[in-house]
């Protein structure tokens, strides 16, 4: 029997709901157990057996591609039984509350719920009434653990040996509606990164004095210059604008944002010549970069996407592993 890997006799999560939770020796376990993950992948020796005879259920109360899918790819590759709760025919659209949803699943045998849910906080909510393992796939504006998670594996790979310590990574775009921002923020500052915060002002609100309460060893700093933030970067993030999340006040005008804040080639030229550039997608072509950008040689959006199924194997094995 083949396994990616035992969860340690001190591994402290029995759920995953937010980086902030993890210790730095449990992003590091989680970061090498994905490198074993993708070897595995890219030599097609699959399926493991850390999920065989588990049930694990995706309950996406919002729309997803890459998340969902990497979940079920991640959970299939360790042998998962792998259910999903089709929202719009399910009793949710009844009024169910997620305490009855969650309590039903278990009853069904699920031992694992993977949520996504338009709502910060839902998944604290479900896990207070699940008894197997609960991780969040994204909570409204909050936490997206798993794919801060990604983002920090992909990056590191990108910068080799040196890693992330002393380097600037720029993130433009919606700050503020971005729970990939928020759980960026916490696992890049704690590698070593200093992150500059890069948006209109309207979509910066509540960062700065974020910024101020962050324990002195995690920087971050925040403008609405892009010049500023691309001034020698090593890494470029961009971040969708999130219309749905917005009324028509903040949203502003498009074009407004287009010609103040689209990456491009030209305007990438103030970063380090051979910085990346990164989205955690679906990206909003010529919005948040140009197309070529997104398309282009030093774009690792499509990376991410491949770095998500690893990545979400090693969070599986160690989270919700057979013991
Ligand atoms: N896919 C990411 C998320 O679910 C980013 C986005 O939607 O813009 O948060």
């Amino acid at each position: 029997m083949s396994r990616l890997g035992q969860r340690p006799p001190d591994w402290a999560g029995q759920h995953l709901l937010d980086v902030t939770d993890l210790s730095a020796g449990a992003i590091e376990l989680i970061l090498e157990r994905a490198e074993v993950a993708r070897e595995r992948v890219s030599t097609g020796s699959l399926p493991l057996d850390d999920l065989r005879g588990r049930r694990l259920a995706l309950l996406f109360v919002e729309p997803s591609t890459r998340t969902r899918l990497s979940f079920e790819i991640a959970a299939r590759n360790l042998s998962g039984d792998v259910v999903h709760v089709d929202v719009p025919t399910s009793s949710m659209v009844k009024g169910e509350s997620i305490p009855d949803t969650v309590r039903t699943l278990h009853a069904l045998g699920v031992e694992t719920i993977v949520m996504r849910h338009p709502r910060s906080g839902a998944p604290w909510l479900a896990a207070n009434y699940f008894p197997g393992h609960m991780l969040n796939a994204g909570d409204g504006w909050h936490a997206h653990p798993s794919q801060a998670l990604l983002d920090l594996f992909t990056l590191r790979r990108a910068f080799g040996e040196h890693g992330l310590r002393g380097r600037k990574v720029a993130v433009v775009g919606d700050i503020l509606h971005s729970r990939v921002c928020r759980s960026n923020l916490w696992t890049l500052t704690g590698a070593g990164a200093e992150v500059w915060l890069c948006g209109p002002r309207a979509l910066l609100q509540g960062f700065e004095a974020w910024a101020k309460a962050m324990p002195a060893d995690r920087r971050f700093n925040v403008t609405d210059d892009l010049d500023a933030a691309l001034r020698d970067a090593d890494a470029v993030m961009a971040l969708r604008i999130q219309r749905e999340r917005m009324d028509e006040a903040l949203a502003g005008s498009l074009g407004e944002y287009v010609s103040r804040y689209r990456i491009s080639e030209e305007r990438l030229g103030l970063a380090r010549p051979a910085a990346p550039v990164l989205h955690p997608g679906p990206v909003n072509e010529g919005i948040e970069v140009t197309g070529e950008l997104a398309a282009g040689p030093r774009s690792l959006v499509l990376e991410q996407v491949r770095n998500g199924v690893p990545v979400r194997m090693a969070i599986l094995s160690l989270v919700a592993g057979r013991e």
